[in-house]
């Protein structure tokens, strides 16, 4: 049991956390898809990296699969926000499935500059992180002319076929600081190499991050809502522990350990981009439920990014001619 505490802890909240656009889209779309076809809708990979959003859509009739293979013939498949191969948008055409692409339009944006360098004759050097879906479909984009980096460990080794024809790209989802070092060092070795520094993580990941590194040096301890899967939600931990400050992954409320809440007067609680605001309510409440709480929202950037759904779920009115 949490124990009870009378002194005030301060809650701090910083701004923005939980869902971007692109996770809103994502499950829109899936939402949308459910009322309109009805169930089953089938899911290539989880929407997004979150086990509520997950188990709220299953619950509601959507069917998550791994691969096409799992899905019948006459399906409505839909295409995770992470992204697919071109491949897997191939055999779902020759399978004549019916296919909706919930990609988020940042990482659409990576695949496109990624076909845009291998046409014209560069390999591509992608920083992420291996096995991760949205870098298995940005791997996709040109599977024999790219390589995968995770680290600045791993370029020394790296062999490339032309370093006059390289471009850097990014999986959107990783540290800001991080893919800036890994982008300084590449181009260390490789002075002729293309890219945009931190540029293909998007401002759902930095804007997150930013907004947490302000408040850390205030707390002694912070919560960040997410799956384990979650990168921009793990990332947040990272920085979190990589300041000096006690950091958890949780996935809801009931996952806080009460030991983690001794001697914490000032909790900061965020969330990734794929996690509910509900879960950020629910543990405010539980803190609140321990003693007198202080809850302070810490904004440090406000979001007004959205995107549109895919042609065929737009209001009429707002469908090109
Ligand atoms: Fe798109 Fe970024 Fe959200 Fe991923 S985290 S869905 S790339 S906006």
């Amino acid at each position: 049991a949490l124990k009870a505490h009378d002194t005030v802890r301060r809650v701090l909240l910083p701004a923005p956390r939980s869902f971007c656009a692109g996770v809103e889209r994502a499950i829109e779309i899936v939402e949308r898809l459910l009322e309109d076809h009805g169930p089953p809708v089938y899911v290539r990979n989880q929407i997004v990296h979150n086990a509520h959003v997950v188990a709220d859509l299953e619950a509601r009739g959507a069917v998550f699969v791994g691969e096409l293979d799992e899905v019948p013939d006459d399906a409505l498949v839909v295409f995770s926000a992470h992204g697919v191969a071109p491949a897997v948008e191939r055999e779902a055409a020759a399978r004549g499935l019916d296919t909706i692409d919930a990609t988020c339009p940042l990482v659409a944006k990576v695949h496109a500059e990624a076909k845009r360098a291998a046409e014209g004759g560069d390999t591509v050097i992608l920083i992420g992180h291996e096995g991760h879906e949205e870098v298995v479909g940005t791997i996709g984009v040109a599977p024999d002319r790219t390589l995968l980096v995770e680290s600045t460990a791993e370029i020394a080794a790296l062999q490339v076929p032309d370093p006059s024809k390289l471009t850097y790209l990014s999986q959107t989802t990783l540290a800001v600081a991080e893919v800036e070092t890994i982008a300084e060092a590449l181009k260390q070795r490789f002075p002729q190499i293309k890219g945009q520094g931190a540029e293909d993580i998007c401002y759902a990941t930095s804007n997150r991050q930013a907004a947490v590194a302000a408040v850390v040096n205030e707390a002694d301890l912070v919560l960040v809502l997410g799956s384990a899967n979650s990168s921009n939600s793990n990332r947040l931990v990272e920085l979190s522990t990589s300041a000096g400050v006690a950091a958890h992954l949780i996935e809801d409320a009931e996952a806080i350990d009460p030991t983690w809440l001794e001697n914490a007067s000032t909790i900061a609680v965020t969330a990734g981009a794929s996690a509910p605001p509900r879960l950020v309510d629910e543990v405010v409440q539980a803190l609140a439920a321990l003693g007198p709480v202080e809850i302070i929202e810490r904004v440090h950037t406000r979001e007004t990014q959205e995107f549109l759904l895919p042609q065929r779920l737009r209001p009429t009115a707002q469908r090109r001619p």
